[in-house]
């Protein structure tokens, strides 16, 4: 990357173009005590603080910096730092298997770190060579592979994230930004639920609207729900059913991308889901159930537990609540679920609307075959059990 001293006008020392984000250059200093283990049993979900963390730092003048795993501790910022008036913070959410071979393996990362780019562009925080950023969560999740529990339906939850930390008052873009990343270990998500959660749909405050930033993993996208999630609590509601527009259409179910399923005359069945309009989240387990289903179809694997001449026809089209209540009356609904990385795959049990629930079918365990199915696949292409496409990626590279 050479610049012309001439043509850019400077005389003395030719400016150098801000350092890229060069993963070779890690630095790793390792904490002298590591803290004891949690039980499997003690585990909330977000809680454990790890013994380390990876951070790099970027300023317009020198770009990326020394990329470093250090001890877990506190950040030291200054009080006009952007990240704490403007919000220009955004965060991935990934984990780590073990499967029974022993190995730690990453699911679908190079679509995290796609999604990461393109919300650090959305709040116009600098850019980073998302190979380089992939290599440093590898690198961490090595040097903390400790914390990965081994115990199935356990991952370590990883949390990629970048503020902004130019530190003026000023109301643009961050020119400064840090990027770091914490990991902690994580259960089942839902314990042992097998009513399913249990939804509000809510339609008079909203999670995203057109034009809006619902698409991103933005922290500002988070904070507008806390209130309407506790009011929902109160009334005796585990998630928010976001609904959008005067048709009352789905769109997330908390965090969630959500999905219908429902059973057709012919005997196939459809899986229906938002379509990505800006509103919705793009989720990666979004994406792995909608290949997935269609990969059942077209015979390249069986679902476990759904019979293989079983169709199941996707659909990413409008869903709004006057189908659904029509689709449960008919007793066509097989199943309702929301999925993500933290959850996987949860079932909902029922949907308070217009001051009445809308009671789904009770599944032993749960979740219906459809779900289940997708969830155990996914869970097997996770650990390593079963390979698809190039879906589980080794945290330790072949090439080292
Ligand atoms: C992260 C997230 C999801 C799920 O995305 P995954 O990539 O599947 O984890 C869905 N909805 C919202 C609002 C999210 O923040």
């Amino acid at each position: 990357m050479a610049i012309d001293s001439k043509t850019n006008g400077h005389s003395n020392g030719a400016p150098k173009a801000p350092a890229e984000l060069d993963a070779s250059k890690l630095v790793i200093s390792l904490a002298k005590e590591l803290k004891p283990l949690p039980t499997p049993e003690e585990l909330v979900f977000g809680e454990t603080k790890t013994d380390h963390m990876l951070i790099v730092n970027y300023d317009p003048v020198n770009g990326w910096g020394t990329p470093e795993i250090k001890p877990y501790g506190p950040l030291s910022l200054d009080p006009m730092s952007s990240c704490f008036h403007y919000c220009p913070n955004v965060f991935e959410g990934m984990k780590a298997y073990v499967g029974p071979d022993g190995e730690a393996r990453l699911f679908r990362p190079e679509e995290n770190m796609k999604r990461l780019a393109r919300s650090a562009d959305r709040v116009a925080l600098p850019p980073f060579d998302t190979k380089a950023v992939l290599e440093l969560l590898k690198r961490f999740i090595e040097v903390e592979q400790r914390w990965i529990p081994t115990q199935p339906g356990y991952s370590l939850y990883i949390r990629p994230t970048i503020i902004g930390t130019r530190s003026a008052l000023g109301v643009h873009a961050s020119d400064s930004a840090c990027l770091y990343a914490i990991v902690t270990p994580a259960g089942p998500y839902f314990r042992g639920d097998a009513k399913g959660i249990s939804l509000l749909a809510v339609g008079e405050s909203v999670r995203a609207w057109p034009g809006g930033t619902g698409g991103h993993k933005l922290g500002l996208n988070y904070a507008p729900g806390f209130l309407p999630q506790r009011l929902a609590s109160k009334q005796g509601y585990d998630q928010i059913l976001w609904l959008f527009g005067e048709d009352e259409r789905l769109t997330e179910v908390g965090a969630m991308n959500v999905f219908v399923v429902a059973k057709r005359e012919d005997g196939d069945i459809d899986l229906i889901t938002p379509h990505l309009d800006g509103t919705i989240l793009p989720g990666i387990t979004r994406a792995s159930t909608l290949q997935l289903a269609q990969a059942h179809t077209a015979g390249k694997i069986i679902l476990p537990g759904v019979p293989a001449n079983t169709k199941i026809h996707t659909h990413e089209r409008v869903v709004t609540m006057s189908e659904v209540l029509r689709l449960a009356d008919d007793q066509r609904i097989l199943e309702c679920f929301g999925v993500g990385t933290a959850v996987l795959v949860a079932p909902v049990g029922r949907i308070g609307w217009r001051g009445k629930d809308i009671n789904l079918p009770v599944h032993k365990g749960g979740l219906g075959p459809i779900g289940n199915g997708l969830r155990t696949a996914i869970l097997e292409i996770q650990t390593g059990v079963r390979q698809f496409e190039d879906w589980s990626v080794p945290v330790v590279s072949v090439d080292l």
